[in-house]
């Protein structure tokens, strides 16, 4: 795909949607990285209501690690992966606790060191809770790019770079959520919606709707 296309895809975005926002559910920082870590292969719906419950019982790093496992285990049982991800939230409320004085770490390389906590979710905390420009990439942003041809990559990382390269400053900070939101509601892994789409005209998906 040529630079007019992928501007103008941006440009079709951001009318759409000036500042789009994340369907999770939270009210602090720490809230926001330990539902991103429960998203992890369950739908931001599904870890929405499960951190409804969890988040009144425990809203800070003590209050977590003060619930214990088995009762985290309780609450998170209807998510993917419920046994990986106690043992991850609640070591990580430990380390935020004891090892950073109660505070997210800012760096990759902190964040890529708790439990639980991979490239994209580093790449999501650094966005929103610290404004650095990282674009984090999950199924829909791999998805979309790929399809549209508006950057192609046969792993997350290697779309990651691309994008880094490719999506201009003032668009990177805004990139994930409209691919998330675009890829969930119209882009959609099984029928895409591409007679409903704004991206038509620019997107090179072979098999869409002409
Ligand atoms: S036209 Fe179809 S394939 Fe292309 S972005 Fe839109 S929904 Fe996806």
């Amino acid at each position: 795909m040529n630079k007019k296309k992928r501007l103008s895809i941006l440009y079709s975005l951001e009318k759409k949607c000036y500042f789009p926002m994340s369907e999770l559910q939270y009210s602090t920082n720490f809230q926001l990285l330990i539902a991103t870590i429960l998203s992890a292969r369950s739908t931001d719906l599904k870890v929405n209501k499960v951190t409804k419950r969890l988040f009144l019982l425990a809203p800070s790093p003590l209050e977590l690690y003060l619930l214990g496992e088995k009762k985290i285990m309780e609450i998170i049982q209807s998510l993917g992966l419920y046994k990986k991800k106690t043992q991850y939230i609640y070591k990580v409320s430990k380390i935020i606790l004891y090892k950073h004085a109660n505070d997210i770490p800012n760096t990759r390389s902190k964040l890529l060191k708790l439990p639980g906590v991979g490239r994209k979710t580093a790449n999501i905390i650094l966005n929103k809770i610290f404004q650095k420009n990282t674009i984090a990439v999950d199924t829909h942003v791999f998805r979309v790019c790929n399809r549209t041809n508006f950057v192609s990559g046969k792993t997350y990382k290697i779309v990651e770079l691309k994008l880094k390269r490719m999506v201009p400053w003032k668009f990177q900070s805004r990139f994930h959520d409209w691919l998330v939101l675009h890829g969930r509601y119209v882009c959609k892994s099984i029928n895409p919606q591409c007679n409903l789409c704004i991206l038509k005209k620019y997107c090179e998906y072979s098999k869409k709707y002409k």
